[in-house]
């Protein structure tokens, strides 16, 4: 029942930080020989890897990363080798175990520096898989990770999860608005952003295809300025439409879905980085590229460890990118290469020092500006 309360919870409050207790959690009953896997203080990934481990014999740190998950955290500079080291300290694992080796996400490696932890506590950093679901059988596969469990992916279940993440926030939004001036569409509009939130996750993979393929990503500042405007004229429409002949009208109902659905689907192009107030690090004009300099890469295979969109090939005479444009900036193959063999360059060309991408991590607007502070 808890488990079920602190997903709930977890799923509809998403955005909200809630933050689980900290230290050292003992699963069973570890022994000098279990593994010590590594997690974050948000309280949905503790509850998801707790459940995860039951009925094995493992060492769990819960490391601070605010209250965040894993990925965020570690992108925005919120999960970091300081945390890491801290709880190593604090916890006294190393005088409950035999190997210095401590399993962690995959999606860590945009936060934490490897090489900082092992020249700091002696610890080495073993990446995990990307997904808690993959956690029992990478342990029982011996820490053999398939190329499936190195990849993110975006299943059914967590755009589901993702969807009611976004309706339930913005429901709560609207139902106070219409509270206060609207009192009888609170009903329909909650109902109509529910529908259409569900409709267009579920539908993701389709519409993230049709953009794609329209190259909508390469329009114009003006393009995307007279978008918006087209935007807000049907929201007034709808209001208007709405007011004169109420929601509860089968006919305007359905128009406004429409109306309401073209909307969501031109507001999406936001969180894509193509909307025209704003421009995340994922558009074209913004956009950088991870290069290798063959001279100085040895070949290790660690980026390839790390990266979760799959964009490297490695044999036994170059590391190629031929995925570079799916990558998603993650900044991970860059933080952990230890030749300093990759690096990103700018749309016009410039390099941007490997150092530098160590030090900054992505801020809200997708902008590599938020300093790490070094322990
Ligand atoms: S992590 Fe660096 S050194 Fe290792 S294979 Fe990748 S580019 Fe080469
Ligand atoms: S290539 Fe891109 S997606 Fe892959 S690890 Fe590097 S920055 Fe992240």
């Amino acid at each position: 029942m808890r488990y079920f309360l602190v997903n709930l919870a977890g799923i509809l409050l998403r955005f909200i930080p809630m933050k689980a207790k900290t230290g050292l959690v003992k699963i069973g009953s570890p022994t000098k020989d279990s593994p010590v896997l590594l997690t974050g203080n948000y309280i949905l990934t503790v509850s998801r890897v707790k459940r995860a481990l039951r009925e094995m014999d493992v060492y769990l740190l819960i490391a601070n990363s605010d209250g965040i998950n894993i990925w965020c955290a570690s992108m925005g500079g919120l999960f970091t080798s300081k945390d890491v080291i801290q709880i190593i300290y604090d916890s006294g694992i190393d005088k409950l175990v035999k190997k210095k080796k401590i399993i962690a996400p995959q999606l860590a490696a945009s936060g934490l520096e490897k090489k900082e932890i092992k020249k700091q506590t002696g610890w080495n950093i073993i990446w995990g898989p990307v997904y808690v679901r993959d956690i029992k059988a990478y342990l029982s596969a011996n820490l053999h990770k398939s190329p499936e469990i190195k990849k993110t992916s975006f299943p059914l279940l967590s755009r589901l999860e993702m969807a009611a993440a976004w309706a339930f926030p913005v429901s709560v939004f609207i139902a106070l608005c219409c509270l206060l001036f609207w009192n009888r569409a609170i009903l329909p509009a909650i109902t109509l952003t529910w529908f259409l939130t569900l409709l267009l996750f579920t539908f993701f993979h389709q519409y993230s295809r049709f953009i794609k393929k329209r190259g909508l990503e390469c329009v114009g500042r003006r393009v995307r300025f007279a978008r918006l405007m087209i935007w807000s004229l049907i929201m007034i429409v709808i209001t208007i439409r709405a007011e004169l002949f109420g929601y509860l009208d089968p006919i305007s109902m359905i128009k406004a879905s429409v109306l309401s659905l073209i909307i969501v689907i031109a507001s999406t192009i936001d969180t894509l980085g193509f909307a025209p107030g704003h421009k995340s690090s994922l558009h074209p004009d913004k956009f950088n590229i991870v290069r290798v300099d063959s001279k100085k890469c040895s070949l290790c295979g660690e980026c390839v460890n790390v990266c979760p969109a799959e964009c490297f090939e490695l044999d036994n005479k170059k590391l190629k990118i031929p995925g570079a444009s799916v990558c998603v900036q993650c900044g991970a193959c860059i933080i952990q290469c230890p030749c300093d063999a990759l690096s990103f360059f700018t749309p016009d060309g410039k390099r941007i020092d490997p150092d530098e991408t160590r030090q900054f991590r992505l801020n809200l607007s997708g902008s590599r500006s938020v300093e790490i502070k070094k322990s």
